[in-house]
């Protein structure tokens, strides 16, 4: 219930405004329409569009929607309403604001500020509220002067990796005015760039720096997919995102329901980011792997490390610091037993979570139905009680029962299984049919055409590992790239495993997506995997698997869907890839347990079902998709985010298994600079 009064006030959220694909301008126009003014009007129950001023409204988001029962696809809208600049309105036509109840999922009222700033400007908000401080804009606005710290020694923290987690963890510790080292082992993107060049064109792989390890993390050679499952209207990802715009993102990404980057943007964003730490005093070393932690009666007093091109082993050097803030991703395994050495405590990822915590709950289709099966889920529907302390798999049986159309599944477990390829014209077809024409390789009225499937396994229908029951699994797709291509993302020459990335406009001519399936202790265990890095030795196996059936050479083993569902060997043809190393026709159902092939396979018939035309001899199964997520969490206290089993040590990002994907892990680096800076005393510079 709301005040009367406090209608009046502030802003009006409104979510889905569905304007028909027909009347609307298309995919890039983020203006308020004459078409999108008509659906304000009717979901106000006000009787004439025409007059209300377009200015009192902005898009929030704006998404396609064209799933196959609807009579017509759509641009879906969430629209902000301004109730001070509806005031000129005639008073006798303010009664619909009288009218207006907050609706769930449909109509919001939002009485304060709706937004928060990027970092910098949130920053500074802390600045003035504790000691007036507010550091000095230059002229474009965009950049702060670093902070003056009122006395001489301003604790030294070291950063180690330049993934989205170290990049935001050093600019809010930077702009709170703390001495920040950035280490990161690979190469700072210009040569980078080169690197990947050469591994591309070469099959020449830099071990430490290529598509996992260099400035930027794993995600810069990729997708730059900016969805998250984590709440994107939250002010935390808003300010993630803002940031992003600050340094150079198109400011669509703050609207656009499902926003991405491209690997050509997010190059030049990353050289911003850069420049813009070092203008704040950050030492940003490339080249620079961190080796060890010097640990004195309990805690991370400083780091070893040395030049990671350098094969010398002598050239370490140590580097002491108050905090060591470890943001190196997943793909550092050596960091894991590095870890172990300081008798760290690591825990495998397992099934069951807290709900709070960690399960996403999504609906086959669409993010629109994510937010509004969320909110029903936390709110009225099921209770958080009931959820507590249950596995994925109680929730989802809960949901099941009552014939909900969601899938719930637990982004904290560990995944593997392969990357499927389609030609992107077969996919634009199966989501657009005739209007596939107007995605025109990306340069069209409507977005290049992607799909998100899952499938929840009672385990019944597999061939599991234990007797101890059927386990529950599920198989989803991951990482889906519009007009991409599939590309390498491994870190060491025995191993195989692929990721997928694209270019802003998505004009390849292919569409891939991973497809995989969740495991667990118990699949580990089968493979005689013990111990916290078990998981890792799992991935690993199917990565060297992967290496053997590939003939080496990076060549990637691949095999149609039509054979993998058959568990046929490969024929004589396969169709193109666009995968550059090279691909060998292999017989891929052989290569992980049946438990795997078999969710795999009644999965691909379930997605078939869905979207018609997915099983396919033009279909491509390419091996092996293993590094979805980590399987290895480093416990660390909610409040400080510092190790639970070593004093100093900040461990943040996907590597510690706090975030999956390029903005959560930027918001867990964000989250842990402000508990880092509040430990440190520097909120108020007065250390
Ligand atoms: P990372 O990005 O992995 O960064 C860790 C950094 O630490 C690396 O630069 C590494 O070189 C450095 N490092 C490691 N060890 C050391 C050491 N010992 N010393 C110094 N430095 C070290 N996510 C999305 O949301 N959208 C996408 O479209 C998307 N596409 C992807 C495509 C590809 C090809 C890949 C590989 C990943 C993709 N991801 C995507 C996942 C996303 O990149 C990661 O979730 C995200 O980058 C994790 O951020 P992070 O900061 O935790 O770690």
């Amino acid at each position: 219930q709301i005040d009367e009064a406090d209608k009046f006030e502030g802003f009006w959220r409104l979510y889905k405004l569905g304007v028909p694909v027909h009347r609307d301008p298309g995919k890039d126009f983020l203006g308020v329409s004459d078409a999108l003014l008509k659906q304000i009007a009717k979901a106000l129950k006000f009787p004439a569009a025409s007059m209300l001023p377009p200015e009192a409204f902005s898009v929030v988001r704006k998404s396609f929607d064209a799933r196959k029962f609807l009579k017509e696809p759509k641009f879906v809208y969430t629209v902000d309403m301004d109730v001070n600049k509806l005031l000129d309105l005639e008073p006798c036509t303010w009664d619909f604001i009288f009218e207006l109840e907050p609706k769930v999922g449909e109509i919001e009222h939002l009485p304060h500020e709706r937004v928060s700033g990027d970092v910098t400007s949130i920053i500074q908000n802390y600045r003035t509220i504790y000691n007036g401080t507010v550091p000095i804009k230059d002229g474009n606005n965009q950049h702060s002067e670093p902070h003056k710290h009122p006395t001489t020694k301003k604790p030294r923290v070291v950063v180690v990796g330049s993934g989205p987690s170290g990049l935001f963890a050093s600019l809010v510790l930077a702009e709170f005015g703390a001495d920040v080292a950035l280490l990161e082992r690979g190469q700072a993107v210009e040569q980078r760039g080169r690197d990947i060049g050469a591994l591309v064109v070469r099959k020449i792989l830099q071990l430490e720096s290529n598509f996992c390890f260099g400035e930027g993390g794993a995600g810069t050679w990729s997708d730059g997919k900016l969805v998250t499952r984590i709440g994107r209207n939250s002010n935390s990802v808003l300010s993630v995102m803002k940031t992003l715009v600050t340094f150079g993102a198109p400011e669509n990404i703050l609207f656009d329901g499902k926003p991405h980057l491209g690997t050509d943007r997010l190059v030049p964003l990353l050289r911003n980011f850069r420049q813009h730490l070092q203008r704040l005093g950050v030492d940003i070393r490339f080249g620079t792997r961190v080796d060890d932690l010097l640990v004195e009666n309990g805690n991370v007093v400083g780091v070893e490390v040395s030049d990671s091109r350098s094969t010398l082993k002598f050239n370490s050097q140590k580097l002491g610091c108050d905090a060591a803030v470890l943001a190196v991703g997943h793909s550092a395994r050596d960091i894991y037993q590095m870890l172990l050495s300081h008798d760290t405590i690591l825990v495998p990822k397992e099934f069951a979570v807290c709900f709070s915590a960690n399960i996403c709950v999504i609906c086959f289709h669409c993010d629109m139905h994510l937010l509004f099966f969320s909110h029903i889920m936390t709110s009225a529907f099921i209770s958080e009680s009931t959820l507590k302390n249950r596995t994925t798999h109680h929730v989802a049986d809960h949901l099941m029962s009552r014939s909900l159309c969601v899938w719930a599944f637990d982004c904290n477990c560990t995944q593997v299984g392969l990357r499927i390829e389609h030609p992107q014209e077969l996919i634009n077809s199966i989501q657009y049919a005739e209007l596939a024409a107007e995605v025109r390789s990306g340069r069209g009225r409507i977005p290049v055409a992607d799909y998100k499937v899952g499938k929840y396994i009672s385990g019944d229908d597999a061939d599991e590992p234990f007797d101890s029951g059927p386990m529950k699994r599920s198989c989803y797709s991951f990482c889906m790239c519009p007009g991409g291509q599939v590309v390498l993302t491994t870190t060491n020459t025995s191993e195989l495993c692929i990721n997928g990335m694209s270019f802003s406009r998505r004009a390849s001519k292919w569409a891939n997506a991973a497809l995989v399936v969740t495991v667990s202790s118990k699949d580990f265990e089968s493979l005689n995997f013990h111990g916290p890095v078990a998981g890792v030795e799992f991935q690993r196996e199917f990565e060297r698997r992967a290496a053997t059936m590939g003939g080496g050479n990076f060549q990637v083993p691949v095999q149609t869907v039509t054979d993998f569902l058959e568990n046929k060997l490969p024929g004589a043809s396969i169709p193109p890839s666009s995968y550059r190393l090279g691909v060998k026709a292999a017989s891929l159902h052989e290569l992980f347990p049946s438990y795997i092939t078999e969710a795999l396979q009644s999965s691909i018939l379930t997605f078939n079902n869905e979207l018609p035309g997915f099983i396919s001899s033009n279909a491509l199964l390419h091996g092996v998709e293993t590094r979805t997520s980590s399987p290895v969490k480093i416990p660390r206290s909610a409040e400080t985010y510092e190790c639970t089993s070593l004093k100093g040590l900040y461990p943040i990002g996907e590597g510690a298994g706090y975030a999956g994907g390029i903005v959560s892990a930027a918001v867990d680096g964000m989250h842990a600079g402000f508990a880092l800076a509040k430990s440190l005393d520097l909120y108020r510079g007065s250390v």
